[in-house]
C-alpha cells in the first residue's frame, strides 16, 4: 500500500497545525509513521488521499454507530441546513431530542446539550460541586473525561499515549481537588473518603472503561461505588460519552443496572456531529442556570445541524434496537477469530470485550485497571497496527483505545479482517 500523498499532506499540516493534527491521538505518535488522511467514507469503509480503502474499526471513535454517510442522517442535515445553520435561539428540535433521550435513558428528568464530551463532563462536575457545596472529586487512573483541567490527572487515552499524565498548564490548585483511585479497586475509593470526609462532591467514572483499552467493571464494583456515594452524600457521575447509546439505548446504567446521579453523553448522541450532553434528576438540574446559580452556556449549544444528526441517529437506534445484538454478535465473531489466530501462534494476549467495545493487549496477565493495561508489549502493538493497516484494516493507533464496530460492517468484512489478522499475527 502507498501512503505517499498522506505523508506529504501531513508534512504540510505540521507547518500550520501543532503536530499536524487537531486531536493528539490522530498523529500516530504511539505507533510511529505518518497518519492517514481521509478523503471520504461510506458505510464501514474509509478511503484515503492515496486511493486506499480500509475497513474502519474506530467509527470516528464511536459516533458513527450506523456507518459512515448514513443516508437518513445525511438527508436530515441537508434538509435542516437549507433552513439556517444556527440561530442562538430555541428550536423545537432541542425539545424533541431531549424527550427522546430522557425516555430512553434511566434515572434522568432533564438534560442540557453542549458541543463535546469534554464540555459535558466539565459541566457535570461543576454542577456536582455546586449542588453539594464541596470541592473535591474522585476519578480513576486511566479513565478519560475530556481535556478540561480537573480531569487531566492520570487521564487515559491520548493523554497517556503522549506521556503527559499531568499536563503543564493545569494548576496545583486544580490538581489538588482531583483525587485518583484505581479502577476495580473499592478500597482505593474508600481510603479517599476516610482522609477527606464531607469534602468529596462526586465520583466520576466510565462505567465500562474504554480509554485504557476496554475494561469492564468487575462484579459488585459499581454497586460498591454507588453505596459509598450514598453513605457519604456524594454524587455518582457516569461518564457515558463512550457507552451511551453504544451499549444499549439506555447506556451502561441500563445494561449494568446501577443508578447514576448525573450522566454525561457525547459521541453517538451527535451521530457524527459535535454534540455532548449532561443529564440528571429535576432536583439536581434545577441548580443549573438560568433556573439556578450554577452557570453553564454555549453559543452553538443545541445547534440544529448537530441536533438533527443526533436525533436521526437515536431515532434509528430506537426503531431498531436489535442493532445492539447485531453489533455484539459481530464483535464476538471478531473476538473468536482473533483468539484462534493468537492461540495458534502462541502469542501472549488479553482480549477484553463488552458489547461492541473490544481491545487487544499483548500481555499474559489480566487487564483490569490502568497499571495492568500498561503491561502490553508496545513493540508488538506497533508491528500489529502497521501490519493491519497494510492489509486495509484501520484500527485505533494506540493500545489504550478500544475498537468501535458499526452496523454497516458485514460478516464478510469480519472474515476479511480475521484473515488479515492471521497473516499479521504470524509475522509478529
Ligand atoms: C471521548 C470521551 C470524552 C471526551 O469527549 P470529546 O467529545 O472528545 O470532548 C469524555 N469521556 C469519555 C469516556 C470519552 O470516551
Amino acid at each position: 500500500m502507498q501512503y505517499k500523498r498522506s505523508s506529504e499532506l501531513f508534512e504540510l499540516a505540521k507547518l500550520r497545525i501543532p503536530g499536524g493534527v487537531n486531536s493528539p491521538v490522530r498523529a500516530f505518535k504511539a505507533v510511529g509513521g505518518s497518519p492517514i488522511f481521509v478523503r471520504k467514507a461510506k458505510g464501514a469503509y474509509l478511503f484515503d488521499e492515496d486511493g486506499n480503502k480500509y475497513i474502519d474499526y474506530i467509527s470516528s471513535w464511536g459516533p458513527i454507530i450506523l456507518g459512515h454517510a448514513y443516508e437518513p442522517v445525511v438527508d436530515a442535515i441537508s434538509k435542516i441546513a437549507k433552513k439556517g445553520t444556527s440561530f442562538g435561539m430555541p428550536t423545537v428540535l432541542e425539545t424533541e431530542i431531549a424527550e427522546l433521550v430522557i425516555s430512553s435513558v434511566p434515572n434522568i428528568d432533564k438534560i442540557r446539550f453542549v458541543n463535546s464530551g469534554t464540555e459535558a463532563c466539565m459541566s457535570a462536575i461543576r454542577l456536582a460541586r455546586g449542588y453539594t457545596s464541596r470541592d473535591k472529586i474522585i476519578k480513576f487512573s486511566g479513565c478519560y473525561h475530556g481535556h478540561s483541567d480537573s480531569f487531566l490527572i492520570q487521564a487515559g487515552s491520548g493523554a497517556i499515549t503522549n506521556g503527559s499524565q499531568n499536563s503543564p498548564g493545569v494548576t496545583q490548585g486544580t490538581a489538588k481537588d482531583t483525587l485518583i483511585a484505581n479502577y476495580n479497586d473499592l478500597e482505593s475509593v474508600k481510603s479517599h473518603f476516610k482522609i477527606h470526609p464531607n469534602k468529596i462532591a462526586a465520583i466520576i467514572i466510565e462505567p465500562v472503561a474504554g480509554n485504557m483499552g476496554c475494561i469492564p467493571p468487575e462484579p459488585e464494583f459499581l454497586e460498591g461505588i454507588r453505596k459509598i456515594c450514598d453513605e457519604n452524600e456524594s454524587l455518582l457521575i457516569f461518564d457515558e460519552v463512550m457507552t451511551g447509546f453504544r451499549l444499549s439505548l439506555g447506556g451502561a446504567q441500563q445494561v449494568l443496572d446501577v443508578k447514576a446521579d448525573i450522566v454525561t453523553f457525547g459521541k453517538v448522541i451527535g451521530g457524527g456531529l459535535p454534540v455532548g450532553a449532561f443529564a440528571s434528576s429535576n432536583d439536581i438540574m434545577k441548580e443549573l442556570a438560568p433556573e439556578g446559580p450554577v452557570y453553564q452556556a454555549g453559543t452553538l449549544s443545541g445547534n440544529p445541524l448537530a441536533i438533527s444528526a443526533g436525533l436521526t441517529t437515536i431515532k434509528t437506534l430506537k426503531n431498531d434496537v436489535k442493532i445492539y445484538n447485531r453489533l455484539e454478535d459481530k464483535t464476538k465473531a471478531l473476538h473468536e477469530g482473533m483468539e484462534k489466530c493468537l492461540n495458534k501462534n502462541s502469542i501472549p494476549y488479553q482480549i477484553n470485550r463488552f458489547g461492541s467495545m473490544i481491545s487487544l493487549h499483548f500481555t499474559e496477565s489480566k487487564v483490569f485497571d490502568f497499571k495492568s493495561s500498561s503491561k502490553g508489549d508496545n513493540m508488538f502493538f506497533k508491528k500489529y497496527f502497521h501490519g493491519m493497516l497494510a492489509e486495509g484494516i484501520y484500527l485505533p493507533p494506540s493500545a489504550y483505545e478500544s475498537y468501535f464496530l458499526n452496523d454497516a460492517l458485514t460478516y464478510e468484512d469480519i472474515d476479511f479482517t480475521i484473515n488479515a489478522f492471521d497473516k499479521v499475527v504470524k509475522s509478529l
